[in-house]
């Protein structure tokens, strides 16, 4: 089991082997395997981003998304673009942890965070902690690849500057297909093609239940991706051990599953 990654590459080595590689928090792992099942909903959720000119460079020094390991922000002069609990309460969190300043980067004054939340931080800027900043980020301010400030059009329209050292962008998360459609898979509408009786996709070996796949009659319901999965478990066992009499046991009567769940 290998948990909080994301699948990047999925590459036939031979006919027979596919070899999957993922990105986590650790760097990179690889399998090599003979089937595989993709069951990858609408895609990864990922955080937002901000199309900024420079930003992926920073990433993980001067630029960060929701979800990461923020570093200690004593002394620093933070951004925060976002109008959710995560860009609030990281605001909040910066004042208490010595901030030199703290500007909270939206469109307009609006919070969707919960109540107690917004009033923190509408406290925290009535006693000059921190700061609402209204505008739209349209670059970086950049010296020797070091970010020095943002720049942004401020509801007027007017290009306005921000000086800070660090930009955090608490814009929540998004679904994204992400790799899975580069992977060479017959795909319709953003989803695998699969045929219904065995849920095989258009690369032998490789498998597709649940909110990822397509076909007549598709409903995106619970006990369909049970069903869908049970069906492709069938033919990974028939494609691993072919020929081989595969005995359909129900765990009502069969003691041997009884046991291997831990049944009395
Ligand atoms: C609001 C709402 C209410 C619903 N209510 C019901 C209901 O009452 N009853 C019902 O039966 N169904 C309901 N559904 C539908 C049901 O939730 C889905 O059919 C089901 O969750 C699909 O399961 P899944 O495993 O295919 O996808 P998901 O549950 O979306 O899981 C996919 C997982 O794959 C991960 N993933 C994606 N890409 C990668 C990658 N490259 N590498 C690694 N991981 C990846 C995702 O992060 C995610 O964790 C509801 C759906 C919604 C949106």
């Amino acid at each position: 089991m290998s948990l909080a990654h994301t699948v990047s590459q999925l590459t036939p080595l031979t006919d027979e082997i596919w070899q999957v590689k993922a990105q986590g928090p650790e760097g990179v792992r690889q399998w090599q395997t003979r089937c595989v099942i993709i069951a990858a909903g609408v895609g990864a959720f990922l955080p937002r981003t901000l199309a900024l000119e420079g930003l992926p460079a920073l990433l993980g020094h001067q630029a960060w998304h929701e979800g990461h390991d923020w570093p200690h922000w004593r002394g620093q002069r933070v951004v925060f673009a976002g109008e959710g609990e995560a860009a609030l309460q990281g605001a909040l969190d910066a004042i208490e942890q010595g901030a030199q300043s703290v500007q909270l980067l939206h469109r307009r004054e609006q919070f969707s965070a919960p109540d107690p939340i917004v009033a923190a931080w509408q406290a925290a800027c009535a006693q000059g902690r921190a700061q609402f900043v209204a505008g739209q980020a349209t670059g970086l301010d950049l010296s020797h690849g070091r970010l020095q400030g943002l720049h942004y059009l401020d509801g007027a329209g007017q290009s306005q500057h921000l000086s800070c050292d660090h930009l955090v962008m608490a814009l929540g998360l998004s679904p994204k297909l992400g790799p899975i459609s580069d992977w060479g898979l017959a795909m319709a509408r953003k989803q695998l093609v699969v045929d219904p009786a065995r849920f095989a996709t258009s690369a032998p070996g490789v498998y597709a239940v649940g909110d990822i796949n397509t076909y007549p009659g598709k409903k995106k319901l619970i006990v369909c991706g049970f069903h869908e999965a049970t069906l492709a478990a069938f033919d990974v066992l028939e494609r691993v051990r072919p020929g081989q009499n595969h005995l359909l046991q129900y765990t009502t009567t069969s003691q041997t599953l009884q046991r291997r769940l831990g049944i009395a």
